[in-house]
């Protein structure tokens, strides 16, 4: 067992490295003491990448969490079990606030990689995120929660 965790560790590392993030550095030593809770959707820690967190509640109020928002996205949209989140909660990308996920705005297509590749970084403000697009070569316009369907999942998986 012992390889896969200097495995991940190497990856997590490599991965902090890319990200320019100011906080990367704290952010990681605080996922190291805290890696326990995997991806429903792929198996992967989640609290090694804070700023892609996120989480939903089904309907029999159990939580599930995500390593990424598109971990997220895939599981709302394939699972029907999980189809119908009465929660959802992801993280601001620049202040790492929990925020509601049906209320965040969404940039898809920017150069900034998380966990899962490309994906869906989630901003508490229209303004953020159109800001964020714009430096980061990110789609626009934004996306609201509704706005990433069942057609925008399948093409972002492609
Ligand atoms: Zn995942």
């Amino acid at each position: 067992m012992k390889w896969i965790y200097s495995l991940l560790f190497i990856s997590l590392t490599f991965l902090g490295c890319q990200s320019s993030d100011k906080k990367h550095q704290h952010q990681q030593e605080e996922a190291e003491a805290t890696v326990s809770d995997n991806c429903a959707h792929c198996g992967m820690p989640t609290s090694s990448y804070k700023q892609w967190s996120s989480s939903l509640v089904d309907e029999n109020s159990k939580e599930h969490k995500f390593c990424s928002n598109k971990c997220l996205m895939m599981t709302i949209h394939q699972m029907e079990e999980l189809s119908n989140p009465t929660e959802v909660s992801v993280t601001d990308y620049y202040t790492l606030e929990k925020i509601d996920g049906k209320k965040a705005f969404f940039v898809w297509g920017s150069d900034k990689v998380g966990p899962m590749g490309k994906g869906f970084v989630a901003f508490k403000t229209k303004e953020d995120a159109e800001s964020f697009a714009k430096d980061y070569n990110g789609q626009l316009p934004v996306l609201s929660y509704k706005d990433i369907d069942t057609e925008v999942v399948k093409k972002a998986i492609q």
